[in-house]
This record gives structure tokens, C-alpha cells and sequence, in this order.
């Protein structure tokens, strides 16, 4: 994986932004994007269309929300758990990764973030890393979905004041109930710094989450799951999300979670305030059969992880298994489809280097199959990833 210094990519490119597909050339100087060069519409070569037997070059892809693959869970706290969870998901396109955390207690999760920023700065695919996602242990006990409840804690802006100090920069979202006590201060200490509050795991009212935005929250993890739902007197958390525009959200597609027709309702709700993420537990790319997550048994199959309670516990998904759900189950074209893994969860994250294919953005290219939507290569900085 060694980084040559000036490289031309070229083929049918779609840059995320939703924009037609076009062929042309993209020219890369150590792992930028320096020059894109379009080739000349009036070519016959040139035109939008593309075949069965071409290759498709689109951003690299963003997750949000991604607990683990491969075995390896980044809330193991251990190098192996982290190594394994980030390159699956690199394999299959995510060039962009936030490593979310469980409800776990405080010990645990400070050696994953222990783990997190030591394969950023260690790991040769280490520049995939945007940061943390602390999803827990700030929650309701009324949702706790498949996160240990044993666990849960009241928001404590102490100890999250102490993360930024020992890891600055590295948590860049953070998962919390608006409804319990402590929230105000740890939203507020949360936007400040740079993370982007998020509510989850929440029984809070259409009320709670209207203040909750003029604290500072932004974000709505997992829509429509553990979270109070809708009804026409009472919109609750899932109405609050779905009206507010200054609230992103997050689509977990694996059939599972939402039903389709909930999944084409966020998605004309919320525009280009929702994106998709895996919520992928260490079985995603693992066998049928038993498991753990957050110290809980999960057994999975058919495609499927659930607690023994039957609740679901997270996604066995890959983020181009997500792409080809939106593609199939919602009629979308490519390029419109593609905005939701890449240049949508950017912004929302503020990875402003990442997510297009644009002139100064990191060379993080998926070269998709056009027939399939499988991942056929994947660069990362400008490197190829070693064929398989
Ligand atoms: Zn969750």
C-alpha cells in the first residue's frame, strides 16, 4: 500500500452530490484530489449512459453508526476488535468511519476510545477514522433497545468533559436521552466542542426534543427505532425528528427495522437531513449463530440479530448492502442513492475533506460493478486497497 505521488483514476464517475454520472478523469496528488477533468460531452463515449460492463466510481462511503464486523466489536476495548470491525468495513467501501460505542460501563468505554485513536494514528487504514460515536451510556431505561440497561447512566457532562480533554477531536457525536436530568448541560457542553448531540434511546416528547434543539441537539439516531413513536396527538420523539429541519436522522435498511413504507415517509420528510448507516454488530460478515453485544447474548440469522427477548440488536449490514437496499426498495437512481451513504452523512458529521469527489476532497474512491452494486476495489488516500 505504498502512496505514489501523482495518479490518474478515470471511468463513469458519480460524485455524490446527486448529480448525472459523467466519464472523465479524476487526478490525485498524495491522497488529493487535484484536478477533475470531464471528457467532451459532444464525444459519443462521453455521454451519461451507462453500460452493463462499466465500472463506476463514487465517493467512498460515510457510516455514522457502526458497532462492529468481521468478530471484532469496537467496544471490545482491544486492538483485535477494533482492526477487525474497521476493515471489514473499509472491504465493503466505508472509507469514512464513525466507531460507535454501546451502553457499557465507564472503564469500557474509555478503553475503546483508548483502542479507536490508537488505530487512527497507528494503522496504515487508519486515516478512515472520523472519530467516535458515543451512543450510551446517557440513555432512557424505557428504550434500551439492545443496549445493556445495567449499564445506563444519568448524562454526565464530567466525564465527557474528561474525554475531550484526553482524546480532543476524536468523539464526534454523542447519543442522548433529552428527557432525563444532566441533558441540558451535556448537549450544551457537547455542541461547544464540536460533537454533534444526537438524541436515541429516548422517551422524550415532542416538547423535550423542541427544547432540546435550542440546546443544541441536531441529530435523531436510528429513525423511528427506540424511540417514542408517533401518534396524531402526540407526534412524540419520531414526529419531533420528522418536522423539525434543523434535526438530521439515520436509516438503518436492512429490512428489518423499518417498514418500507415508514423508510419512503423519513425519506420525503427529512430530504437531504437523513442518511443511511449500517448500526452493524460484530456478525456482519460473520456466520448464522450466537453472539454478544454490549455483554448481551444476540443470535443471529436469517439475515437478522435480535436479543433472546426478540428485541433487534443492531444490523449485520455492510454500507453497499444498504446502498443495493435503497436502490431496490425505494425506486431511487444511483446517483440520487449514493447522496445517502456519502455526501449527506459528511455534512452531517462535518467532514468537510470528505464524501464528494471534488477538487481539495480526500481521494476515497468505491469502484462499484455496474450491474451488481457490488464493491469491485476500494481507495483509500489515494491507495488501492490490496485485492483480495
Ligand atoms: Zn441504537
Amino acid at each position: 500500500m505504498s502512496k505514489s505521488h501523482s495518479q490518474v483514476v478515470q471511468g463513469v464517475i458519480i460524485d455524490g452530490t446527486g448529480a448525472d454520472p459523467y466519464r472523465g478523469q479524476i487526478v490525485i496528488e498524495n491522497g488529493t484530489i487535484t484536478q477533475l477533468q470531464k471528457e467532451n460531452p459532444a464525444d459519443k463515449q462521453a455521454s451519461a449512459g451507462i453500460s452493463n460492463e462499466d465500472e463506476i466510481i463514487v465517493p467512498g462511503f460515510i457510516d455514522l453508526h457502526c458497532h462492529g464486523g468481521d468478530g471484532g466489536d469496537f467496544s471490545d476495548g482491544t486492538e483485535a476488535g477494533a482492526r477487525s470491525a474497521f476493515l471489514h468495513h473499509l472491504a465493503h467501501g466505508t472509507t469514512g468511519m464513525v466507531a460507535t460505542t454501546m451502553t457499557l460501563p465507564r472503564d469500557q468505554i474509555e478503553k475503546t476510545l483508548f483502542q479507536v485513536d490508537r488505530f487512527r494514528l497507528a494503522h496504515p487504514a487508519g486515516e478512515m477514522v472520523i472519530g467516535v460515536h458515543l451512543e450510551g451510556p446517557f440513555i432512557s431505561p424505557r428504550w434500551p433497545g439492545a443496549q445493556n440497561p445495567e449499564h445506563i447512566a444519568l448524562p454526565s457532562a464530567e466525564w465527557l468533559r474528561e474525554w475531550i480533554a484526553q482524546y480532543p477531536g476524536l468523539i464526534r457525536m454523542l447519543t442522548v436521552a433529552p428527557e432525563r436530568p444532566g441533558a441540558e448541560e451535556i448537549i450544551r457542553l457537547a455542541a461547544e466542542n464540536g460533537i454533534v448531540p444526537a438524541c436515541g434511546h429516548t422517551d422524550a416528547s415532542y416538547e423535550h426534543i423542541r427544547d432540546a434543539i435550542g440546546w443544541g441537539l441536531r441529530h435523531a439516531v436510528h429513525c423511528g427505532n427506540a424511540m417514542r413513536g408517533l401518534h396524531h396527538r402526540e407526534p412524540g420523539t419520531l414526529g419531533a425528528v420528522l418536522v423539525h429541519d434543523e434535526i438530521s436522522t439515520e436509516l438503518i435498511l436492512d429490512g428489518f427495522h423499518l417498514h418500507s413504507a415508514m423508510a419512503s415517509l423519513i425519506l420525503k420528510a427529512k430530504q437531504d437531513q437523513v442518511c443511511l448507516v449500517t448500526d452493524a454488530i460484530r456478525a456482519s460478515g460473520m456466520a448464522d449463530g450466537a453472539y454478544t453485544l454490549g455483554g448481551l447474548d444476540v443470535e443471529v440469522g436469517g439475515g437478522c440479530a435480535r436479543l433472546g427477548n426478540g428485541a433487534l440488536a443492531g444490523s449485520i449490514l455492510t454500507m453497499d448492502q444498504a446502498l443495493r437496499n435503497l436502490v431496490q426498495g425505494q425506486q431511487l437512481s444511483l446517483p440520487e442513492a449514493i447522496r445517502y451513504i456519502t455526501a449527506i452523512p459528511a455534512r452531517i458529521i462535518g467532514a468537510s475533506d470528505r464524501g464528494t469527489i471534488a477538487v481539495h476532497r480526500r481521494a476515497d474512491f468505491v469502484v462499484l460493478d455496474s450491474g451488481t452494486l457490488t464493491v469491485r476495489r476500494v481507495m483509500l488516500g489515494g491507495r488501492w486497497l490490496d485485492e483480495p
